[in-house]
C-alpha cells in the first residue's frame, strides 16, 4: 500500500483498452513523474495492447483470451515484457510485487477475482468495475478493512460522494443524492421506447462510455447498480440513497448532512477527473481543459426518476433489498440481456423484462462465496439462453 501520496505510483490497469482504461493511460502519460504502469490487461484486443506496451513499457501484460495472448506474445517478442493469459494471468498481474495500486476497469463480473487477489496482496484499489461490489460487496468490504488498503471509487457519482464526505463524519449523513443523467430516453413513455434501436440507445447525451454501460444508462439499470455500489462503498442503508435525475450532468452527486448542509461536487462531465483523483487522493493535480464555466451554465434541473417507466431501476432496488445472490442475478441477467439487445436479438424493453424474470426464477443464496456468485451467474446465463 502506498500511503505517501507525493511518491511515484506504479499502477496496474485491468481493462486498459477500454473507455476507462484508455483515459487512465492519458492521465498516466500527462504526469510521467507521478505515475507509471507496471502491468496492463485486456480481454482480446492484441493490437491496441501492443501499442500501449510499446508506449508505456509495462513489465507484464495479460490478455484473457489465450489465442489473442499468443498473438500478442508474437507481436512484442522484440520487447522485454512477459505476456500472460486467462484468469490466472489477471490474478497474477493484480498481485504484482511492484504495483502500488490496481485500477479495475474491466467490464463485468470478470473483475471479482482479480480485485480480491489485489486486495489480498495489499494493493490500493481504484474501482471502476462496479459489478464487483454489486455481486461481492459482502466479501470485498470486510477484506478491504482487514488488509487496511484504500478503495477509491472511479465511478463519477461515487467519486463525487467520496469527495463530499472528506472531512465530515459519516454518521452525520442524512442522505446521499446519487445523480443520474436520465439517458437518451428521459421523459419517454414505455410505448415510445417499444421500438428503440441499438443506435438510439447508444446515443448518450453527456457521457462518452463503453457500449455496455451506455445501454445501462439508457435503461437506468446503471443507476440500480450504482445504488448498490454506493451502499457498499459508503456503508449506508439504501434508504439514505436517493436517485435524482439531473440531465445536465454537472452536479456529479451530493451528500446532505443532518444540519441541512448539502455538499456536492460539480464539474464538466469528464471521467478523467475521477480517474485522476483516485490516483492522487488525497492530493489533487492540475488538469487542463476541463474548467466548468459557471457563467455559461444556464440551468441545473432535478427530477424524480419514473420507476414505472424505468423498471430496470426499480428492479435494482428490489435486488438490493433481497440481497444474497439476487444482485448477482440482476447484474448477470442484465449483462446477457444487453448483449442480446446489442446483437439485435431482443427489443429494448425486453432488457428489464428478462432481468425481472431471471430474479423471479432464482433460488437465493445468502452471503454467497465467489464460487456461488459465479455459479449463479452461469445458471442465469443458461436460463436466459433457454428462454431466447
Ligand atoms: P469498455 O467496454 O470500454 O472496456 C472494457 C475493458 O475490459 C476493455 O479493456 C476490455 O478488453 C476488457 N475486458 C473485457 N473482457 C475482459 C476479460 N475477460 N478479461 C480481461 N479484460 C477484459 O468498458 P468501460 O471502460 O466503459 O467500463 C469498464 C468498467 O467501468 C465497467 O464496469 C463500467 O461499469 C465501469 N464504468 C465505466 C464508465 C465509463 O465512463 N466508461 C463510468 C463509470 C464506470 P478488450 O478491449 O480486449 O475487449
Ligand atoms: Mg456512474
Amino acid at each position: 500500500m502506498n500511503t505517501e501520496n507525493t511518491a511515484h505510483k506504479k499502477i496496474v490497469i485491468l481493462g486498459s483498452t477500454g473507455s476507462i482504461g484508455t483515459q487512465a493511460l492519458e492521465v498516466v502519460e500527462s504526469y510521467p513523474e507521478q505515475f507509471s504502469v507496471c502491468g496492463l490487461a485486456a480481454g482480446s484486443n492484441a493490437k491496441l495492447l501492443e501499442q500501449q506496451i510499446r508506449k508505456l513499457h509495462p513489465a507484464v501484460a495479460v490478455l484473457y483470451d489465450e489465442a489473442a495472448a499468443a498473438d500478442l506474445r508474437d507481436r512484442v517478442k522484440d520487447l522485454d515484457v512477459t505476456v500472460l493469459s486467462g484468469m490466472d494471468g489477471l490474478c497474477e498481474l493484480a498481485q504484482m510485487k511492484d504495483a502500488d495500486m490496481v485500477l479495475t476497469a474491466v467490464v463485468g463480473m470478470i473483475g471479482i477475482r482479480p480485485t480480491i487477489a489485489a486486495i489480498k496482496a495489499g494493493k490500493d484499489i481504484a474501482l471502476a468495475n462496479k459489478e464487483t461490489l454489486v455481486c461481492a460487496g459482502h466479501i470485498i468490504m470486510p477484506l478491504i478493512r482487514e488488509k487496511g488498503v484504500r478503495l477509491l471509487p472511479v465511478d463519477s457519482e461515487h467519486s463525487a460522494i467520496f469527495q463530499s464526505l472528506q472531512g465530515h463524519p459519516k454518521k452525520r449523513v442524512r442522505r446521499i443524492y446519487l445523480t443520474a443523467s436520465g439517458g437518451p430516453f428521459r421523459g419517454w413513455s414505455r410505448e415510445q421506447m417499444e421500438n428503440v434501436q441499438v443506435e438510439d440507445a447508444l446515443k448518450h447525451p453527456n457521457w462518452n462510455m463503453g457500449r455496455k454501460i451506455t445501454i445501462d444508462s439508457a435503461t437506468m439499470v446503471n443507476k440500480g447498480l450504482e445504488v448498490m455500489e454506493a451502499a457498499w462503498l459508503f456503508e449506508q442503508p439504501k434508504e439514505k440513497i436517493t436517485v435524482v435525475v439531473h440531465p445536465q450532468s454537472i452536479l456529479h452527486s451530493a451528500v446532505e448532512y443532518e444540519d441541512g448542509a448539502l455538499i456536492g461536487q460539480m464539474g464538466v462531465p469528464d471521467m478523467k477527473l475521477p480517474i485522476q483523483y483516485a490516483f492522487t487522493y488525497p492530493d489533487r493535480l492540475a488538469m487542463e481543459g476541463n474548467e466548468l464555466d459557471l457563467f455559461a451554465l444556464s440551468q441545473m434541473t432535478f427530477e424524480k426518476p419514473d420507476l414505472n417507466v424505468f423498471t430496470g431501476l426499480r428492479l435494482g432496488y428490489e435486488a438490493f433489498a433481497a440481497g444474497g445472490s439476487v444482485p448477482t442475478v440482476y447484474n448477470a441477467a442484465n449483462e446477457r440481456a444487453v448483449a442480446l439487445f446489442l446483437d439485435r436479438k431482443i427489443g429494448f424493453l425486453q432488457i428489464p423484462e428478462l432481468i425481472g424474470r431471471a430474479m423471479q426464477a432464482h433460488q437465493k443464496v445468502e452471503a454467497p462465496t465467489v464460487e456461488q456468485i459465479l455459479a449463479a451467474e452461469q445458471e442465469c446465463y443458461e436460463q436466459i439462453a433457454s428462454w431466447i
